[in-house]
């Protein structure tokens, strides 16, 4: 099992990327963003309790988080891999996930961690929110809020990931072909790696 986390910054292009990856190596894509707007939009429990949170471009609590993806991820028993997207946000999740996918004799193969400039970031948003129809896209304050929470709380997990030698950072600026290319070539190394063990 191939199992992917896709890092960085809201706006760094984690969402796009991860479709193109899932077609191009047969994996699930898993992002906690869209399971909380699809739950929002449905008006489920979880999705009004999750809106609090999202509609401030705060985090939504690790416990409901980390529920919630454990849930998803049990309905793909025959999953080739995941691209986990947006997820894990705190070392709390990361953590979460190690452990959850040691009882299910898997682990995190390699973090690619997109990296693209807090400007450049705010400038993607609000251009998004135009057609996207997010609020949390739309309103300037909300969409600091959220790279603030990222700069805090998300990008410690850079270390994490890098003490357990599987961060690998990809330049997120430029054309989606080129960073897609860039992607792909760091995946097809590790296959290649191990293939070879
Ligand atoms: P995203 O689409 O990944 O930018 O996520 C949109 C919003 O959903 C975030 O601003 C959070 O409120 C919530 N969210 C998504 N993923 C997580 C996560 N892993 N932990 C906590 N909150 C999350």
């Amino acid at each position: 099992m191939l199992n992917i986390v896709l890092f960085g910054p809201p706006g760094a292009g984690k969402g796009t990327q991860a479709e193109k990856l899932i077609e191009k190596f047969g994996l699930i894509h898993l992002s906690t963003g869209d399971i909380f707007r699809k739950h929002k939009t449905f008006g489920t429990e979880l999705g009004l309790l999750a809106k609090n949170y999202m509609d401030m471009g705060q985090l939504v609590p690790d416990e409901i988080t980390i529920k919630m993806l454990e849930q998803e991820f049990d309905k793909q028993p025959l999953a080739n891999g995941f691209i986990f997207d947006g997820f894990p946000r705190t070392t709390v999740q990361a953590q979460a996930l190690d452990a959850f996918l040691q009882g299910r004799k898997t682990s995190v193969a390699m973090t690619l961690a997109l990296e693209v400039d807090e400007a450049e970031l705010t400038r993607r948003i609000l251009h998004r929110g135009k057609h996207s129809g997010r609020a949390d896209d739309q309103d300037e304050t909300i969409v600091r809020k959220r790279v603030s929470e990222y700069n805090t709380k998300t990008a410690p997990l850079k270390n994490f990931y890098k003490d357990q030698g599987k961060l690998q950072a990809v330049q997120g600026v430029g054309a989606i072909e080129e960073i897609f290319n860039a992607l792909c070539d760091a995946i097809k190394n590790k296959l290649a790696e191990k293939e070879s063990r």
